[in-house]
């Protein structure tokens, strides 16, 4: 069984994510996976430098991510012609690290995904697990972690799909409103529930 954990800018994922780690279930978190896929030496970064050219290309050919999404951002064409490039070999390595996982003891899985639902990641998962969180704390925690004021944190968030709509298509939902410990405690109980979905499942 694959949980897909998901949630805006700064609403807990890695914080879920370690917690769940430390009931022994492993992840795989798609931004890593999407960094993967344009590094130097693989398919997508030469399309993507044949298209564009020195301009998205760093000194040292590492892709340069700022310059691209000024592209991209101001380009809706553009955004759709990276994303045919992109996503289909970011689902093939998170098919592939998913499979690896699990081969393994693990009672289920999770993929770790910003954009679960924008990306099409949720169909490769059984159940989705929301992280929600008031917008006001979510606001002040990016602003704190991150190297942004308040009203651009407010800027990213509302360029994010709506609260409401992610909690409209989660099976399952955090509310990390409270403090840290607030947040394990509804871990470990979901851990449960999903132990025992899994335990419930056919194998196949
Ligand atoms: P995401 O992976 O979704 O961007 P993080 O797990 O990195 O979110 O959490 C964002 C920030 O908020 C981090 O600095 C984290 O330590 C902090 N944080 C997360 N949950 C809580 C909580 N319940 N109470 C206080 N701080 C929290």
């Amino acid at each position: 069984m694959i949980v897909g954990v998901t949630g805006g800018i700064a609403s807990g994922k890695s914080t879920v994510a370690r917690a769940f780690a430390a009931l022994g279930i492993p992840w795989v978190d798609a931004d890593d996976v999407a960094r993967e896929v344009v590094e130097p030496g693989e398919p997508a970064l030469a399309e993507i430098a044949a298209r564009h050219g020195e301009r998205v290309l760093l000194e040292d050919g590492r892709l340069d991510r700022r310059a691209l999404r000024e592209i991209v951002f101001a380009d809706e064409a553009e955004r759709r012609w990276l994303e045919s490039v992109t996503h289909p070999r970011i689902r093939e390595r998170l098919e592939a690290r998913l499979a690896q996982l699990q081969a393994g003891d693990a009672p289920y899985v999770l993929l770790v995904s910003p954009l679960l639902f924008e990306s099409g990641q949720h169909r490769l998962v059984d159940r989705s697990l929301v992280i929600d969180v008031p917008e006001a704390l979510q606001v002040a925690r990016t602003a704190a972690r991150d190297d942004v004021d308040e009203a651009q944190a407010r800027a990213i968030v509302a360029a994010q799909m709506p609260r409401a709509e992610r909690l409209a298509r989660a099976d399952e939902v955090i509310d990390n409103g409270g403090d840290e410990p607030a947040l394990v405690a509804q871990v470990a109980e979901l851990d449960r529930h999903y132990r025992a979905l899994a335990g419930a499942r056919p194998s196949d």
